[in-house]
Formats: C-alpha cells, sequence, structure tokens
C-alpha cells in the first residue's frame, strides 16, 4: 500500500524499473537457491517412507511364511558352506577345515521374490524408491515364469525369462538382500558356536542376538553394473555375513571404481538404510549401530579398520 501511495504521491509511473525488475528476479532465483536442498531432501525423506512402508510389508510377509512353515525359511542347499562358497556334507572338526576346499554350488539358489511372494501384495513392495537401477519390467509370480524353475546350478534359465532378461540387459529383480544364515548352514559359525545349522524360529531363541537382521538394502547401482565382474551379480539377493564385513560394505580394490562399496547400500537414505529383523519389524539405521545385529552372536567378523559412519 505505501508504495501505491509513495509513487503516486511522485507522481511517477507505477511501472516496475529495470532495477527493481531485476532485484526481484535475484530474490527469485535466491529462493529457489536456499529451498532446493531442503526440497531434495524432503523428495529423498518421502522416498525413505515408502521403503520402510514396502519393507514392514516384508517383515509381515516373512513372518506369515515362516509361521506356516515351523519358523523356517527354504533352504539353498542341504550341505555345510564353507567361507570360499563350497560345501561339505559332514562338518569340518578344526576352524581350519572351513577355509574352503569343498564342492561347488549343485542346487540352484531359489529367490526369495517368488517363495514369499504368496504372503506380500504384490512384486513392487520388493524395491526401495531411491534405488534408482532400472527394474525389471515384467514382474513374475511364479518359479516357471521367473527362471523356468532351473534345479541345478549349471542350468540356464530359459531366455524368455525374467531372470534370463534381467541377467541380459542389467535390470533389478529386488531392492532388497535376505540374511543367508536362514537358507544356508555356515560351517564357521557352527565350529565357533554362534548357529548351529540353518537359523529358525527356533534357534533363533538360543543365539546372542534374538533380533537378527533378515533383509537389508542391496547396492544395486554396483551388483548390477557392467564393470563389477569380481563382484557383481544381477541374480544375487542374499548375502553372506560369516566372510566378514568387507563383503557387505568394501569390497576393496578388486572391484574397481566400485571399490569403496559392498553387497549392502548402508547408506541408501542419507547415511542411514532401512532394515527388516526377524521379528517382521523395519528400521531406519546407520551402518555404525546394525553391522553387529548382522551377526547371530553380535560378533562382527573380519572387522574393517574405519567401517562406515
Ligand atoms: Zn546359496
Ligand atoms: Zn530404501
Amino acid at each position: 500500500m505505501s508504495f501505491r501511495i509513495c509513487a503516486r504521491a511522485r507522481g511517477k509511473s507505477r511501472a516496475f524499473t529495470l532495477i527493481e525488475l531485476l532485484v526481484v528476479v535475484a530474490i527469485i532465483a535466491l529462493l529457489i537457491a536456499i529451498l532446493m536442498p531442503s526440497l531434495a531432501s524432503a523428495r529423498e525423506q518421502s522416498r525413505a517412507a515408502v521403503c520402510l512402508a514396502n519393507q514392514r510389508q516384508l517383515g509381515i510377509g516373512s513372518r506369515m511364511y515362516l509361521d506356516e512353515h515351523r519358523g523356517e525359511f527354504f533352504h539353498h542347499h542341504d550341505g555345510w558352506v564353507l567361507d570360499d562358497g563350497t560345501q561339505v556334507d559332514t562338518l569340518p572338526t578344526t576352524i581350519e577345515g572351513v577355509a574352503g576346499g569343498g564342492v561347488g554350488h549343485s542346487a540352484a539358489e531359489k529367490p526369495w521374490v517368488i517363495y514369499i511372494q504368496p504372503y506380500l501384495r504384490n512384486r513392487e513392495v520388493v524395491f526401495c524408491p531411491s534405488d534408482g537401477t532400472s527394474r525389471s519390467r515384467a514382474l513374475t509370480y511364479s518359479l516357471d515364469a521367473f527362471n523356468g524353475g532351473i534345479e541345478s546350478a549349471d542350468d540356464e534359465p530359459p531366455p524368455t525369462s525374467e531372470l534370463a532378461i534381467a541377467e541380459r540387459e542389467h535390470l533389478t529383480l529386488q531392492s532388497f538382500m535376505l540374511n543367508s544364515v536362514f537358507t544356508h548352514k555356515s560351517a564357521r559359525y557352527a565350529l565357533e558356536g554362534a548357529l548351529y545349522g540353518f537359523l529358525s524360529d527356533t534357534r533363533a531363541v538360543s543365539l546372542r542376538n534374538q533380533n537378527i537382521v533378515m533383509f537389508s538394502e542391496r547396492n544395486s547401482e554396483a551388483m548390477n553394473a557392467r564393470d563389477n565382474d569380481a563382484f557383481g551379480s544381477v541374480s544375487q539377493d542374499d548375502y553372506d555375513t560369516w566372510v566378514g564385513e568387507a563383503a557387505l560394505v568394501r569390497w576393496g580394490s578388486d572391484a574397481g571404481q566400485h571399490e569403496n562399496q559392498g553387497w549392502l547400500r548402508y547408506n541408501r537414505h542419507g547415511r542411514n538404510a532401512n532394515y527388516v529383523f526377524l521379528d517382521g519389524h523395519a528400521e531406519r539405521m546407520n551402518w555404525s549401530k546394525v553391522r553387529e545385529l548382522q551377526f547371530p552372536d553380535r560378533v562382527v567378523r573380519r572387522p574393517l579398520d574405519n567401517p562406515p559412519d
């Protein structure tokens, strides 16, 4: 009001001068610059919330699966898994014996997205909105459509199956990864007294870490990368904790430009990521807090000197 009165009093035109216009433009530009980061972080906050809601569905679905299967997940392999990923039928008697030298994987990995699918609303809930990698387009609901129902690791999935297409085009099948203590028997954990056999509800009761992490966020960017032959794999949907912390969050120089990363995307949402726990709840956590909760006895295997904070 005072501007109009003042302008009229001086008998000048009420149009803006060029300087005034430039000042207004500069102020708007400044406001945008100030607001943009907080808008971006608000967007990321809402993506993190959607991710957490999706993980809650996954937690509930997994609990339903476990409750209907006597507290156990499906098994990937029935042998004891050694540190190098090979298997033996008889548990080694010494800790030196768990390093490796068994036979390679014989059975095909079982995709949890299909096994747990009947207990989920849809396949969309296994994705995190902050996982910006290209998603698998045709989300399938049966083992047959997913990988042709292959039973041996030597078999190729049919070329038109979802898995084969994803592997050809480096597409993401899920944004979360299953802690493999549920589907594998670690020889190391058995000999170290941390966990003897598959982790089940019955066994969890006697663990030092009774509410172990069940799902973590997948580092799809690095796992699907065409230049990460040493560690990347489109089909990988689970992670082994007994090999140590480096595989989880910091592979090392063999991974080239992905060396400061690991299977898990511990910083998917700012400095944190979301995790699903055995009791079915999901929680946003920092790596420094969640790292020991990945292990059955809360002891981080081969801990990094400087783990991410
Ligand atoms: Zn396996
Ligand atoms: Zn997420």
